[in-house]
This record gives structure tokens, C-alpha cells and sequence, in this order.
């Protein structure tokens, strides 16, 4: 299946657990016409997470059912739950010209790479693995158990760093978030019209 080519952009923003996605991705959005995807999961809500705002939070026979419709546009199980990318609103967001981000893992980050290969791929990185410790314990929304289990993942998921276009380290954080805003405008630059269309475009304002 290929999705074929749209107006907008789609940015698909992987990394570690902890690394910082989700506070760089809402420092994008603060100034930019951007588009974040509400991810679809069969994990409960953190105490602060909003229906609808940082998830649609559904149960596993409902996440089940439109895997079998064919509703995501990516999805995997992660740390005994799922998580899915719903087809329909990015779809429409890029025909409309909207740019969107999601905020996957690995393994849905490849599923988007083989169905949109016109998708722009960014690893985020933290700035070593004892940063990455300090950073999901100060975050406090894990078990010691479940920080654990996410820190041994990490070793395995740098393996995925080939497959991305980009890699940006999230040592301070607004470095990291300019750099990021520097990939959407070198991707915005990219030649996309063919020599005879804006030869045309130039001999008609003569
Ligand atoms: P992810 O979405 O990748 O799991 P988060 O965005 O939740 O990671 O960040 C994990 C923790 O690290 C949060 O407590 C966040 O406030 C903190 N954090 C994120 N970026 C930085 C940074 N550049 N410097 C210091 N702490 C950061
Ligand atoms: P958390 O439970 O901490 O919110 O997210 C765990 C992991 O799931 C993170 O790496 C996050 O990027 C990823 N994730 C969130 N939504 C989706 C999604 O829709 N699809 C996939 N493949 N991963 C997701």
C-alpha cells in the first residue's frame, strides 16, 4: 500500500522513552501551523492525560476492531499494550496542505516509511543513557520496574537510528527544538515542481 503524495508534510518523531519527544514536539507546536496526531491506546490515562488531548484511550476489543478496518495508519504493542496511528484525520490533514507530526515508536516508524515514503523521519536521542535515567526517574510517571524494562529497550531501539533521515540529541532542550524547526524549513526548501512547470510559472509573469 502506498499512500501516495499530498500537499502537507508528515513528520514522524522517534526515540527512547524519556529522550524528550513529547516536550519537544509541544515546544513545535506552540508557534507553527503544525499538526500533532492524537495517538489511539489501550494503556490507562497518567494522572493529567485528557480524552482526546494526549490519547484517545480506548479498550483492547475497541483498538482490536479498527486494526481489523483497517483505521490506523500504523499500530504496535508496546510494554504489553497497543498504540495506533488513526488513518482518517492525518489523511486528511495532508490532502487539505496541513503539515502533521506523530509521535511514534520504532516499530510503527517503519511501518509509516513503507506505506509514505515521502514521511520525514526524526531520532531524538538523549544525551547519554545516565541523562536518560535522570530524566524518566524525574519524570515520575513510571514504576522503578517499568523505568527498568524501558532503559534495557534502549540499546535495541538505537539500532533503528539507520532507517531516519535525522537525528538530533536533546542535550538543551531549545538547541534541540531549533534544529527541529530548521529540519521543517530545509524540508519546506526541497525542490518539488519539475523544470517545466516553474519555467512556465516565470514565462507567464513576464
Ligand atoms: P519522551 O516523550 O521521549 O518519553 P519526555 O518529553 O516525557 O520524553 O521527557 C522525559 C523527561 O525529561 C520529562 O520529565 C521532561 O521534562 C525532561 N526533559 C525533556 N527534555 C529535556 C531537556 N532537554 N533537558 C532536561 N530535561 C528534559
Ligand atoms: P507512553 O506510554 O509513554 O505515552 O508511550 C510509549 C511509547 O509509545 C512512546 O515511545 C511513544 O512514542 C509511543 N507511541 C505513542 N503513540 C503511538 C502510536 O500511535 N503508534 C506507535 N507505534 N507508537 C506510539
Amino acid at each position: 500500500m502506498n499512500l501516495g503524495k499530498h500537499k502537507g508534510k508528515l513528520y514522524v518523531v522517534s526515540g527512547p522513552s524519556g529522550a524528550g519527544k513529547g516536550t519537544i514536539c509541544k515546544e513545535l507546536l506552540k508557534d507553527s501551523d503544525l499538526q500533532l496526531s492524537i495517538s489511539m491506546t489501550t494503556r490507562a490515562p497518567r494522572e493529567g492525560e485528557v480524552e482526546g488531548v494526549h490519547y484517545y484511550f480506548v479498550s483492547h476489543a475497541d483498538f482490536e476492531e479498527i486494526v481489523e478496518k483497517d483505521g490506523f495508519l500504523e499500530h504496535a504493542s508496546i510494554y504489553e499494550n497497543r498504540y495506533g496511528t488513526p488513518k482518517a484525520p492525518v489523511m486528511e490533514k495532508l490532502e487539505k496542505g496541513i503539515d502533521v507530526i506523530l509521535e511514534i515508536e520504532m516499530q510503527g516508524a517503519l511501518q509509516i516509511k513503507e506505506n509514505y515514503p515521502d514521511g520525514v523521519f526524526i531520532f531524538i536521542l538523549p544525551p547519554s543513557m545516565a541523562e536518560l535515567r535522570k530524566r524518566l526517574t524525574g519524570r515520575g510517571t513510571e514504576t522503578a520496574e517499568a523505568i527498568e524494562m524501558r532503559l534495557s529497550s534502549t540499546l535495541k531501539e538505537l539500532s533503528y537510528i539507520e532507517k531516519y533521515d535525522y537525528c538530533v540529541v536533546n542535550g538543551e532542550l531549545e538547541e534541540a527544538v531549533n534544529r527541529i524547526k530548521a529540519i521543517l524549513v530545509a524540508e519546506h526548501s526541497k525542490v518539488t515542481m519539475t523544470a517545466k512547470e516553474l519555467i512556465e510559472k516565470y514565462s507567464e509573469e513576464e
